[in-house]
């Protein structure tokens, strides 16, 4: 039986910034490579979320502006049925603005509260100088990924841009550690944020499409959800990937431009 991935992209007609969509495309390049196909539902405001329907959840960046006006929908319409599918350990990966929606609040410069899901124990405050650029953040569940060869796994390569600086409650648990950027605050050297099946980072970029060990790792955890504790992605190249990972290593030491 040919397997089916099938991925609910939230909001993509609103929060899309810095080509979140490249996540899409690198799961459905990496679940390829398997044979696997991928079916994307994009669901926007008065749409309805049924968790049972997808494998994977993704939720991308975007400005304050469509931070508060997806804010009404996510929160009375389909809060609900995200939350229960959270706790149910749903694979989802969710992209700075996208990840501050997963919180308590996310509080603009201004004073504007937008109060969110409070789906994570986060929360997230503004202020005026924004945190932007190039970005390593050092994970440590990684290593062991399908991606083969990939050079130094544990290593997320990407891109941040946030006026946002959250913080993590009791709950949740870093993704990673900053290597270089400023990752979820600019002060206590973390990086996004783990809860069950819920992964969430600052990394724009797109993300996922120079990580393939990331890639690979949420594939497989939400296979195993549909196929079996004991599925494993069969392993497969990322020579392509390496060679983003490895020019991005080199303008690190600063001996080329990015
Ligand atoms: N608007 C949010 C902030 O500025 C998120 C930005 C983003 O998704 N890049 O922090």
């Amino acid at each position: 039986m040919k397997t089916e991935l099938r991925i609910c992209h939230l909001y993509s007609d609103l929060l899309n910034l810095y080509g979140d969509r490249g996540n899409i495309l690198a799961f459905m390049y990496r679940a390829g490579l398997r044979g696997i196909d991928v079916r994307v539902t994009p669901l926007t405001i008065g749409e309805t979320y049924d968790g049972d329907q997808y494998d994977i959840v993704f939720f991308g960046g975007g400005q304050d502006a469509e931070q508060n006006i997806i804010r009404r929908d996510l929160v009375q319409n389909k809060g609900e049925a995200v939350k229960e599918a959270i706790e149910k350990g749903k694979i989802f990966l969710c992209i700075c603005g996208g990840y501050q929606m997963m919180g308590k609040y996310y509080e603009e410069f201004d004073g504007n509260r937008i109060d969110c899901l409070a789906a994570l124990d986060v929360y997230t405050v503004a202020q005026k100088k924004r945190l932007i650029g190039n970005t390593v953040y050092r994970c440590d569940f990684l290593e062991g990924s399908a991606a083969q060869g990939c050079f130094e796994p544990n290593n997320l390569y990407g891109f941040e841009n946030h006026s946002g600086r959250t913080f993590l409650g009791e709950g949740v648990r870093p993704l990673a550690k900053v290597m270089t950027g400023a990752g979820n605050n600019g002060e206590d050297g973390t990086e996004g944020a783990v809860y069950r099946g819920v992964y969430c980072t600052y990394s724009h970029g797109s993300l996922l499409p120079k990580n393939p060990a990331m890639t690979d790792y949420l594939l497989e955890n939400a296979l195993k959800q549909s196929l079996g504790e004991d599925y494993r992605l069969t392993p497969a190249p990322c020579e392509i990937e390496n060679i983003a990972r490895l020019q991005r290593e080199t303008c690190k030491k600063g001996l080329t431009n990015p």
